[in-house]
C-alpha cells in the first residue's frame, strides 16, 4: 500500500484542471433575438394599455450583459426543453478569456471573454451552450469520479515505480476522457444552438477566433485542437441539418413561456429557472399568509 499525499493531491490538482475551461474568445453580444412571444395584458388595467412583456421587464431591469444572457438561456432551454432545475450564469471581472462549468449549474464567463464577443450573439449562444452541455450531460460528475478512481487505484500501489505506471495511464485516459467530452460539448452545443434558432456558423466562428490567440489552436491536456472540432462540427452540420433543428426548436417553443430570473444581490450572477417556480417568500406566504 503506497500512500503518498503529494501524489494525491497531484492526481486530483491534474484532474481539476481538466475541469472544462473552453477559452473561446470572440466578438460580443450586441442583439438579443426577438421572440415572438404575446404581450401579458391585464384585464385591471385601462383600455390601451399593456404591461411590459417578459422580456421588456427583463431588459428594464437588468444589465446589459445579462440581459443577453438571460435571453440566451432562456432560448436555449426553452427550445431544446433542457430539464434542469436552474441555470446560473456569473461574470467575473478577470481578463484570462475563458469560460467554465462547475458547481451545480454555474456557469462562469469572464468579462474579458465578453469583451471580445463584441458583434457576435450567436459565437456567445455557442459558449453558453457548450458550457450548459458539460453540465446536462454530467462532464463534471464523470472528471470528479475517474478522478476519484484514479487517486485510489495509484495509492493502492505496492511501490513507486507502480505508482507512477499506474498515474501515468490515468493521466492518459483521463486525457482522452476530456477531449471526448469536449467534442460531446460542442456536438450538443450546436444542437441547442441551431434548435434555439442562432447562426450555426457561430460556433465555428468562435472557435476560430480561439485559434487566432497565441497557443490557442494548438492540442492541450483538456481540449482537442480547435481544427479538430471544427471540423466535427462540419460534419454534424451535413448530418444533422440546422434548418430541421430550428423547426424543430420553434415548435418546442410554442408550448413554453419566457423563464422567471432572478438577479443575484450583488449583481454579477442571474439565476434562470428551467421551469417555472415560486420564491422561498411566495411559498411560505402562500403557505401560511402574509
Ligand atoms: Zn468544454
Amino acid at each position: 500500500m503506497l500512500t503518498s499525499v503529494k501524489t494525491q493531491a497531484r492526481i486530483v490538482t491534474s484532474v481539476l484542471a481538466l475541469m472544462l475551461p473552453l477559452s473561446l474568445s470572440m466578438q460580443t453580444a450586441a442583439a438579443a433575438q426577438t421572440d415572438q412571444t404575446a404581450p401579458d395584458i391585464s384585464l385591471k388595467q385601462p383600455l390601451g394599455y399593456q404591461l411590459p412583456t417578459a422580456y421588456e421587464k427583463a431588459k428594464a431591469e437588468l444589465p446589459q450583459d445579462l440581459y443577453v444572457i438571460y435571453r440566451i438561456v432562456d432560448r436555449i432551454v426553452r427550445t431544446n426543453d433542457i430539464d434542469t432545475r436552474f441555470w446560473r450564469v456569473r461574470i467575473v471581472p478577470e481578463y484570462s478569456t475563458k469560460a467554465y462549468a462547475h458547481s451545480a449549474y454555474v456557469i462562469t464567463l469572464d468579462k474579458s471573454l465578453l469583451d471580445l464577443m463584441a458583434g457576435d450573439v450567436s459565437a456567445l449562444a455557442f459558449v453558453i451552450a457548450h458550457e450548459m452541455a458539460h453540465h446536462s450531460h454530467g462532464h463534471i460528475s464523470e472528471l470528479i469520479e475517474s478522478a476519484h478512481e484514479a487517486s485510489i487505484d495509484v495509492s493502492s500501489a505496492d511501490n513507486q515505480q507502480e505508482a507512477q505506471k499506474r498515474l501515468r495511464e490515468w493521466q492518459e485516459r483521463i486525457q482522452k476522457l476530456s477531449h471526448n467530452l469536449e467534442l460531446e460539448a460542442d456536438r450538443i452545443a450546436y444542437q441547442y444552438l441551431a434548435r434555439a434558432g442562432f447562426d450555426p456558423e457561430g460556433s465555428v466562428r468562435g472557435l476560430n477566433t480561439l485559434a487566432e490567440l497565441p497557443g490557442g489552436g494548438l492540442k492541450s491536456k483538456t481540449h482537442p485542437t480547435i481544427s479538430q472540432r471544427i471540423e466535427a462540427i462540419e460534419a454534424l452540420m451535413v448530418e444533422n441539418p440546422p434548418k430541421q433543428l430550428a423547426r424543430r426548436g420553434r415548435i418546442q417553443l410554442l408550448g413554453s413561456k419566457p423563464l422567471t430570473y432572478e438577479l443575484s444581490d450583488n449583481g454579477n450572477s442571474l439565476r434562470v429557472d428551467s421551469k417555472p417556480r415560486k420564491s422561498f417568500e411566495e411559498q411560505i406566504e402562500g403557505r401560511f399568509g402574509q
